[in-house]
């Protein structure tokens, strides 16, 4: 899709009310017009990126930022509001769960972590654009960074979303969190059942579960899942597994 700059398409103001009818809570107006901003930078990005399939304003509405938004809301219940939290997004392609998060918390670190230089260079600029000061980009695979001594056992917060299956997203996310630190694994569709399995790969990380989450997205009224993981005893250090070994061979 091309969009000359002065026909870039907005997202309706009468989502504004759906941020309250379903979360109870909504954007200020500065935080909404950055959201619109990012919109607009996506857009134009994804003419040259394989950023999204999701640009139609209602899409990208609800599954890109509602969807953002809607996993984090559950983590107030266990305190993680306070300033200065660092939060890490694996696998952030462009910029999801982690962008939305860093324009809402400007008193949080945003790390956004991705394998493709090209997108880590595309949020890089984005970043500039919209003028962020809470957010740097690494470009690398989370098996290998996670061994790296600045992330490793870092962050108060790790968020991935539509990566990999859950055991997988547990091995890519738990090393990089503090002792008490929450993962949160954004899945759309989490099988009945899977939870053993889950806790299982989770324990051998040094991680529980905490809870999980079903939400109705407020547009479509899809189910989405998020699956929030705690960090309580140090990652044994053979984790993550060499690049590429979780995904062929995931815990269980
Ligand atoms: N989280 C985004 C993008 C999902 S697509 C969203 O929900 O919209 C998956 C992204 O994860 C891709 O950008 C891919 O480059 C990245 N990725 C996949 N495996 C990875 C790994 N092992 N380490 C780092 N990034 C990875």
């Amino acid at each position: 899709m091309n969009h000359p700059l002065e026909t870039l398409p907005q997202l309706p103001a009468d989502y504004f009310s759906l941020w309250q009818a379903s979360l109870q809570w909504q954007p200020t107006m500065a935080q909404m017009e950055k959201f619109e901003q990012l919109y607009q930078i996506i857009c134009i990005g994804n003419q040259h990126l394989n950023l999204t399939r999701l640009l139609a304003p209602a899409e990208f509405w609800e599954k890109h930022l509602w969807d953002s938004v809607a996993g984090l809301r559950p983590l107030h219940r266990w305190g993680f509001e306070q300033p200065g939290s660092k939060i890490i997004d694996i696998g952030t392609g462009g910029g999801f769960p982690g962008l939305p998060l860093a324009i809402l918390y400007p008193d949080h670190h945003v790390t956004l972590l991705d394998s493709t230089q090209k997108k880590i260079q595309f949020l890089h600029d984005a970043v500039a654009n919209l003028e962020l000061n809470n957010v740097q980009g690494v470009a690398g695979r989370a098996e290998a960074i996670a061994h790296v001594p600045s992330h490793r056992a870092q962050y108060d917060i790790a968020l991935i979303r539509a990566v990999a299956s859950p055991p997988v997203c547990a091995e890519y996310a738990l090393p990089y969190l503090k002792i008490g630190g929450i993962a949160v694994l954004y899945q759309g569709h989490w099988p009945e059942g899977e939870g053993d399995r889950l806790q299982s790969a989770a324990e051998q990380l040094g991680g529980t579960i905490l809870a999980i989450e079903s939400f109705a997205t407020p547009i479509t009224n899809s189910i989405r899942h998020c699956l929030y993981l705690q960090k309580i005893a140090p990652t044994p250090h053979r984790y993550p597994r060499t690049v590429g070994i979780p995904s062929k061979n995931p815990l269980i």
